[in-house]
């Protein structure tokens, strides 16, 4: 049990000025401190000081308290603020040298605890006696700006309050005496040659990110084979891939007042402080990480479809993932592809919907017979190098044809705001320049946007050397787990499509559902229903 202690409130009202806090709500607030502190304040030890000062410690009311204390009857006294408490720094000091000296404790409700014999709480008590509630916040204010100023010279205040993965804190000694800082952490801290400090694995981190290698497999990588604790302890995944990635202090991007309290602030209302030495990837890398994670590539999906992304019907279209759901909308009950006719087909498609898990499992067989055989799987990865390269140039061509359409573009838009300076005061020419603007910024845009693609689809394609014989050591890895545990997860499955860079086309032939798997100019038809599942479905249609 608790010891509890008994204790005294104290209120005051002043003399010289009106008071912003009543006597009522002072010893209210005292009351209600107590139990949740240990204390006991009897009724009668419930005092209140009216009309007197508090720029002096003689008070015939306080008095009265430290008697109780001298006798012994009180342990601590409880004030609601530090101002109702003195009002002068010197018969602020003169009081709590008595409140030292019995041995007792003073409690503010505003601190939430009592005045300790340190340095710190003498200030803060000093500073609470001698400045008014308005003119402390100024003084806060005035603080907080200072330390706004400092961080648009670049300084990172307190280094902030998570440090993140990759950095330290240090102590930095400038003109102003010690500061804190960051800086970034190579210390040797793995077992592992080139990953030896976590500055290393972050960049390490987005490197793989960036050249597509897949979270899944940087988390494996990590987890299994360099075996690095994940920031915080426990073992990598995706979320924290995400988080790093996302993070600008990656490239020198800090900032100052990210949070309210325990908020985080937006964005805008934060102050940047650009700290380049601080940068553990170069910009352009960083940018390549983030295009990568947000293109879509590895993000988890909501439910997991092995070919999300990678299946086509009969008459090219791209099939969607779709589930169905009970007839309360609650439940979901099946999984589908599903084709959705791009919205220039004016014909709808008549290819029903194909439960996922069906094909997933068919697929996935083929996937599992093409393991069993090294040889085929280098032959085919060889194969499509070749393939690529025929490809590639074909698209390489695209692409320069977007740059100079882009470029043209961009010297009309040129003249066009030339133009609109020109003719600022003919509102009709304007208008008609302001039109001409927003066409040719929309045309830049949609020209920008294939180039992106055939830039995505380029680097699917040309696959090097080095990416071959990466996928075929990610391959066998893979399989290594399959033989060990007999079933790999979603994930992981996934990771195989990817790799392996399977495609699916989907169709209906004689009324019975199949799936087409395309394989680096390689197809195989596989039915996805068995005969006999699928006599007895046309039996009960028929
Ligand atoms: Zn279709």
């Amino acid at each position: 049990m608790i010891e509890q202690k008994i204790g005294a409130g104290y209120g005051r009202r002043s003399s010289e000025k009106h008071d912003d806090v009543s006597l009522k709500t002072q010893s209210l607030k005292n009351r209600e401190y107590a139990p949740k502190n240990g204390i006991i304040i009897p009724d009668e030890y419930v005092f209140e000081e009216d009309n007197f000062t508090g720029k002096v410690a003689d008070r015939p009311v306080l008095n009265e308290i430290f008697k109780l204390a001298a006798e012994g009857k009180i342990q601590c006294i409880v004030v609601y603020l530090a101002d109702r408490w003195a009002r002068d720094v010197g018969a602020g000091a003169e009081l709590i040298n008595r409140i030292f000296n019995l041995g007792i404790e003073l409690h503010f409700v505003s601190w939430r605890t009592y005045v300790r014999n340190t340095p710190m709480d003498y200030a803060r008590y000093n500073m609470e006696i001698l400045f008014s509630d308005v003119e402390r916040r100024t003084i806060v204010n005035r603080l907080h700006d200072g330390k706004v100023n400092k961080a648009k010279l670049g300084y990172l205040i307190g280094a902030g309050r998570n440090v993140r993965y990759g950095f330290k804190r240090v102590e930095r000694v400038t003109e102003n005496g010690r500061v804190k800082d960051l800086e970034r952490n190579f210390d040797q801290t793995y077992d592992h040659e080139q990953l030896s400090s976590p500055a290393q694995v972050a960049r390490w981190i987005f490197e793989n990110i960036a050249q597509r290698r897949g979270v899944t497999a940087v988390c494996d990588l990590l987890n299994d084979i360099y075996r690095i604790p994940r920031p915080g302890g426990g073992v990598w995944d995706d979320s924290t891939i995400y988080r790093m990635i996302r993070a600008t202090e990656y490239y020198g991007q800090f900032y100052y007042g990210k949070t309210n309290g325990r908020k985080n602030k937006p964005v805008e209302e934060r102050i940047v402080i650009l700290r380049p030495d601080l940068a553990l990837v170069e910009p352009e890398l960083w940018d390549q990480a983030n295009i990568v994670i947000n293109n879509g590539r590895g993000k988890t999906a909501l439910f997991e479809y092995l070919f999300s992304r990678r299946v086509k019907c009969t008459n090219e279209h791209k099939m969607v993932c779709m589930p169905s759901h009970d007839q309360h909308k609650e439940i979901v009950t099946r999984f589908y592809y599903k084709c959705r006719p791009n919205r220039f087909t004016k014909k709808k498609c008549e290819l029903p919907g194909f439960r996922s898990t069906v094909v997933d499992d068919k697929v996935f067989k083929w996937i599992e017979e093409l393991l069993a055989d090294l040889e085929a799987k280098l032959r085919g990865l060889q194969k499509a190098q070749r393939v690529a390269a025929e490809k590639s140039s074909d698209i390489l061509e695209k692409i320069a044809a977007c740059d100079t359409t882009i470029d043209r573009e961009e010297r009309e838009l040129d003249h066009l705001y030339a133009d609109r300076k020109q003719y600022r005061d003919t509102p009709r020419m304007l208008a008609r320049i302001e039109k001409d603007i927003q066409e040719t910024s929309d045309r830049i845009e949609r020209v920008r946007k294939n180039r992106a693609e055939y830039q995505e689809k380029f680097s699917q394609e040309v696959i090097s050397d080095e990416e071959i014989s990466y996928r075929v050591s990610e391959i066998d890895r893979i399989n290594g787990i399959l033989k060990r545990f007999g079933t790999l997860t979603f994930q992981h499955r996934r990771r195989l499509v990817e790799l392996l860079n399977i495609i699916i086309v989907l169709g209906v032939e004689s009324g019975r559902q199949y799936v087409e798997i395309l394989w680096y100019g390689d197809s195989e038809k596989r039915w996805l229903y068995d005969e006999e599942g699928q006599q007895l479905e046309s039996h009960t249609s028929g």
